[in-house]
């Protein structure tokens, strides 16, 4: 590979759309290039990226390069890991971004494995070192109890990143950049699996991990009929309704509602948390919210020491006039 230079983001897309995760890799990145003095670049694959290379320019990059080819309509590892690892190796990069997102979790460190280089994975933070110029990334450990820096020499020096962990940068549709094809020889023999159907989830209302208020439930909301109480509130604010673990172990609401270590990372403008502990593997999901708001019948909850503002008391006496108010208020 040549001298390794610059900073290097996959992006990913849909209909011509960045996701949002690529937005704040972008983000990210443009800042590690501006302290190192170096170019971001962003990398593209797909059948049809439409606007996804313009938009992604908009967004920080200096350099685009875009890969389409039929073969990559769907992700599928195969023929991914071939065209990053050609193109890593083509353009050596210092530092190479991805996003914690099932295809990051699967790619990265298959590429990593193949580059023969580390790999930190699910990183909140990424700061160059001044001296060295190498790469700091920081990732909670121990189950969301501590954080700690890791620092790996071998290049490109590769880290997923968490989602929301890091703001995007405005859009910028007057920022100039290059967009270079790429082109990549596929082996179709060599793709092993084919995608044979794709199932959208449905859903209504606001999606959790876009909404700008979450009311969240925990194992203290007692069972399902609590959460439609939380519904309500909920859709006072045109927000999400979340759930600790226990709720959703328990079958009270669906897994995908699950906020923490092992669930959805959020970072919302603001948090209810109702009934909910405040365990470090919950935390891991929410401490990113702008405001948090506790109700907890328990004053030593742990909750209240991330909380902003706290009720103690139990939700079901609390709930029903905090809600009222909210109505009031949001109508006047
Ligand atoms: C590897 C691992 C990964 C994990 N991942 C996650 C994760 O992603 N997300 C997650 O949430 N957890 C996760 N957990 C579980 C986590 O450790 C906690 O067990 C869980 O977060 C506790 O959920 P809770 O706060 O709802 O329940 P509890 O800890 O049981 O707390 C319930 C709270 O409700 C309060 N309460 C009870 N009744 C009322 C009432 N009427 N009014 C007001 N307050 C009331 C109680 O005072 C208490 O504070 C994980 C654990 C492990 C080991």
């Amino acid at each position: 590979m040549a001298e390794p230079k610059g900073v290097m983001v996959y992006g990913e897309s849909a209909q011509g759309n960045l996701t949002a995760i690529t937005g704040e890799l972008l983000g990210c990145g443009r800042q590690l290039a501006d302290a190192l003095k170096e170019e971001l670049v962003c990398i593209l694959a797909g059948n049809q990226l439409g606007e996804a290379p313009q938009k992604a320019i908009a967004a920080g990059a200096d350099k685009v390069y875009k890969i389409e080819d039929a073969m990559l309509a769907d992700y599928q590892t195969d023929p991914y890991i071939a065209v990053m690892e050609k193109a890593t190796k083509d353009i050596s990069p210092r530092i190479l971004l991805m996003g914690q997102t099932s295809v990051g979790r699967d790619l990265a460190p298959r590429l990593a494995f193949r580059l023969g280089v580390g790999l930190a994975m699910d990183t909140v933070e990424l700061t160059i070192d001044p001296e060295t110029k190498l790469l700091q990334e920081t990732r909670p450990v121990y189950g969301g109890n501590a954080r700690a820096i890791f620092v790996s020499e071998a290049f490109p020096q590769m880290a997923t990143i968490r989602s929301k962990a890091m703001p995007p940068l405005a859009p910028d549709t007057s920022r100039k950049g290059e967009v270079i094809p790429l082109k990549v020889e596929l082996d179709p023999a060599k793709i092993r699996t084919k995608v044979l159907q794709t199932v959208k989830e449905e859903m209504a209302g606001v999606k959790l991990e876009d909404a700008q208020t979450i009311v969240c439930g925990g194992r203290g909301v007692g069972g399902p009929e609590g959460f439609k109480q939380l519904e309500e509130l909920a859709k006072a604010f045109k927000g999400a309704v979340g759930a600790s673990r226990p709720p959703c172990d328990n079958g009270w609401v669906p897994d995908t509602m699950q906020i923490g270590l092992t669930g959805k990372i959020v970072a919302p403008e603001l948090y209810i948390a109702v009934g909910v502990s405040g365990s470090s593997q919950h935390l891991a999901g929410c401490s990113g919210s702008k405001n948090i708001i506790a109700i907890n019948k328990d004053p030593e909850a742990n909750i209240f020491k991330e909380a902003r503002f706290g009720v103690v008391g139990d939700w079901k006496q609390v709930l029903p006039a905090f809600a009222e108010k909210v109505k009031d208020l949001l109508a006047g």
